[in-house]
């Protein structure tokens, strides 16, 4: 290995590009086997456009429509480890964004609801997902924060997009024995990422790291 550069200079093959990827996300702590896998199985390259195309494989997060921001991968894959996701799972993402985490999701769970407050980002994160045959994701532009009723309960919820708290409606909404993954804290400053697992008796609370994620805002977008 002559090349010090951990972005990969131009004319990488492919298959190099993403064992770099893969080994940049064991080095940064996602270990789990079916993670790696999942997202083994999904091409960054596809959800990230324009200007910003090339630096797809980087462990970094990256400009999308919108205002808004594809997360960085290592915190996609933290963030589905951490949510202990199942092959029977239905799960829901709040904050659909590009659409790459939901597609990693679809490979770990049975079914899963993916929302975003912006009809661009649902309309073009679904045509990705039906270009690869990802049929078990439903995309829906909604507010997140009240959750997703008519689909409630889920097994497993991940919000990408920082709340002060968790809302109450996903909590609500959270089955006995779930588990929710959320940033918590203040828009403008580093986020607590929590782990909220539901009991027969209450909710437990774990923090996991800091983050930085784009807020939680309510109520629907203009596009
Ligand atoms: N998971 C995304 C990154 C999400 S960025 C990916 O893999 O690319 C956060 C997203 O949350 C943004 O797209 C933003 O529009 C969305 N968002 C913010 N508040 C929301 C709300 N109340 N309901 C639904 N989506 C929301």
């Amino acid at each position: 290995m002559s090349d010090p550069d951990p972005s990969g200079p131009e004319g990488d093959s492919q298959a190099e590009r993403k064992m770099r990827f893969l080994f940049q996300l064991r080095t940064r702590g996602v270990t789990d086997p079916r993670v790696l896998a999942a997202m083994e199985g999904i091409d960054r390259g596809l959800f990230v456009r324009g200007q910003f195309a090339d630096r797809a494989y980087e462990d970094t997060p990256l400009p999308i429509p919108c205002g808004q921001t594809i997360s960085q991968p290592s915190v996609v894959g933290l963030m589905s480890q951490a949510l202990e996701v199942g092959p029977r799972d239905t799960v829901l993402e709040v904050g659909t964004g590009s659409g790459y985490q939901a597609a990693v999701l679809s490979g770990l769970a049975r079914r899963v609801y993916t929302v975003d407050r912006h009809r661009r980002l649902v309309v073009e994160a679904e045509t990705i997902f039906q270009v690869l045959g990802l049929h078990n994701i439903i995309a829906q532009v909604a507010d997140g924060s009240r959750g997703l009723p008519d689909q409630a309960p889920f097994d497993r919820i991940l919000v990408t997009a920082a709340a002060e708290d968790p809302p109450g409606p996903l909590l609500a909404q959270l089955k006995i024995g779930g588990i929710m993954v959320v940033p918590v804290g203040q828009s403008d400053a580093v986020q607590t990422l929590i782990r909220v697992t539901r009991s027969q008796t209450g909710f437990e609370y774990d923090e996991l790291r800091q983050v930085r994620f784009v807020p939680l805002v309510e109520g629907l977008g203009q596009t």
